[in-house]
C-alpha cells in the first residue's frame, strides 16, 4: 500500500530550468540577479514596496522584531496555537512571549483577548494566518492601532490568501513568510520579508549582513549582527514557483474542495473555515473532530498511520509545551486560553500534499469514516 504523504511540493521543467540557469551562471556579476527578480516579483505579487529574501521565515520574524526595536523587558503578544517558529525569536531578541487565545472558527488570533493580554509593556504582536486562513484583520488592527503596537503579520503558511482583496502579508509593520518544503509555495529552506516602509527595509538590509550597509566593500562594521542570506538558486526555485503561485492555490483549494464533498455528511467534523470577505488558501485541510467522539489527535494520528495516511497534529497550545515549562506568561495562558486548549487535542491535519490525487483524498476520507464508526459509541 502507497504512503501517502502529508505535505510537499509541486515541481516543474521550469523549476528545475531557473535553478540550473542559477548555477550555471549566477556568479561574479550576475551574482544577485535571481534575488532581485524573486524580490521584485514576489514585492508586487503581496502588493507591497519592498520585499526581502532570507534563509527562513525564522530570519524574518527575528528581523522584524530588531528592526522595530523590540527587546529586554518588552512583551510581544501571538495566538497561542501556532508553530514556535512565530514565538522563538521572541526569546531570541530577550523579550516576553504573551500567549493568547485563538478564535474557536478562525483559528487565528482572537481581537479580543489580544487586547486583554495588552500591558504598557506591550510592543508587538504577531498575528498568524494559521493553515492558510486570515484572522479578523480589522478587528487586530483596530486594536493594535488604538494602542500602538506593531504587527508582525506571520503569513508563513498563507501565500494567496487575501481579507477583503488585500494579499496576506501585506497587514502589519512587516509579513513575514517560509518557502520550507512543505509549504505552499517552496524554495527548499528559505523566506522572506515584506514591508512598506524604506525606514524597516534599510534597517533589515543592515542587520541581515552582519550590521553594514548593502554594497559595502570596506568591510567597516558598524554593529554586531547577523547573516541572514538566501542562495541565488533557492531565489531561482522561488522565482519559478512564484510565476505558477496561481496554480499551486488552487490546486491547495481544490485539494480542500476534494475533502469537503468528501467528508460533508460526517457529523462531529469540522473542517478550515473560511469567512465571507476572506480567501483561504488552505495550507494544510485541517479537520477538528468533536470531543464527544472521544478521539484524541495522537490517536487518531496512530489509527491513520495505520492505513498508510500520514498527518500532523493540530498545533499544541505553545503554552502546554515542555518549551515553556519555565515561563509565567505560559501558566497564565493555560488557564486562560480555553479556546485552544479546547480544539487543539482533537485536531489533525489531512495530507494535503500539492501531487495528492483526487483518488487519494478519496481514500482518506473511507479511513477517516472507518476509524470514527468504529469509535463512537453505539
Ligand atoms: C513554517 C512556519 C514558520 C517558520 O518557517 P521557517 O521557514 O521554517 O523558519 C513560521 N510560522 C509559521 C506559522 C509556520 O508555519
Amino acid at each position: 500500500m502507497e504512503r501517502i504523504p502529508v505535505s510537499g511540493p509541486w515541481i516543474t521543467a521550469r523549476e528545475i530550468a531557473y535553478v540550473t540557469d542559477a548555477v550555471t551562471n549566477a556568479w561574479y556579476g550576475n551574482a544577485n540577479v535571481w534575488h532581485e527578480r524573486f524580490e521584485k516579483s514576489f514585492a508586487e505579487h503581496v502588493g507591497v514596496k519592498h520585499a526581502i529574501a532570507l534563509p527562513h521565515c525564522t530570519a524574518a520574524i527575528h528581523l522584524s522584531l530588531l528592526a522595530l526595536n523590540v527587546g529586554s523587558g518588552d512583551e510581544v503578544i501571538v495566538p497561542d496555537c501556532t508553530w514556535i517558529a512565530s514565538a522563538a525569536p521572541i526569546t531570541y531578541v530577550g523579550a516576553t512571549t504573551v500567549f493568547a487565545d485563538i478564535d474557536p472558527r478562525t483559528w487565528c488570533l482572537d481581537a479580543r483577548s489580544f487586547e486583554a493580554c495588552i500591558t504598557p509593556r506591550t510592543k508587538a504582536v504577531i498575528p498568524v494566518n494559521l493553515y492558510g486562513n486570515m484572522p479578523d484583520m480589522d478587528a487586530l488592527r483596530e486594536v493594535a492601532r488604538r494602542h500602538g503596537i506593531a504587527i508582525i503579520e506571520d503569513a508563513a503558511e498563507s501565500i494567496g490568501s487575501e481579507y477583503k482583496g488585500q494579499r496576506a502579508g501585506s497587514f502589519g509593520a512587516t509579513g513575514v513568510f517560509s518557502f520550507h518544503g512543505s509549504k505552499t509555495l517552496t524554495t527548499g529552506e528559505g523566506g522572506m520579508l515584506v514591508t512598506n516602509r524604506d525606514d524597516l527595509r534599510a534597517r533589515v538590509l543592515f542587520l541581515r549582513d552582519h550590521g553594514r550597509p548593502p554594497g559595502d566593500r570596506l568591510f567597516h562594521n558598524t554593529e554586531v549582527a547577523y547573516k541572514y542570506k538566501m542562495s541565488s538558486m533557492q531565489a531561482a526555485l522561488g522565482t519559478a514557483q512564484l510565476e505558477r503561485v496561481e496554480e499551486l492555490v488552487t490546486r491547495k483549494r481544490e485539494i480542500f474542495a476534494w475533502y469537503a464533498e468528501e467528508l460533508a455528511d460526517l457529523p462531529g467534523v469540522t473542517l478550515n473555515h473560511e469567512a465571507p470577505g476572506t480567501k483561504n488558501s488552505y495550507w494544510m485541510v485541517t479537520a477538528i473532530l468533536a470531543e464527544s467522539i472521544g478521539l484524541r489527535k495522537e490517536r487518531l494520528m496512530e489509527l491513520l498511520d495505520a492505513e498508510g495516511i500520514d498527518c500532523r497534529p493540530f498545533f499544541h497550545p505553545l503554552s502546554s509545551l515542555p518549551a515553556y515549562s519555565g515561563s509565567p506568561q505560559a501558566a497564565v495562558a493555560r488557564s486562560r486560553n480555553s479556546v485552544s486548549y479546547a480544539i487543539s487535542p482533537f485536531g489533525i491535519n489531512l495530507p494535503s500534499a500539492l501531487n495528492l490525487t483526487r483518488e487519494q483524498v478519496r481514500r482518506v476520507a473511507v479511513a477517516l469514516r472507518a476509524v470514527l464508526a468504529a469509535a463512537r459509541p453505539a
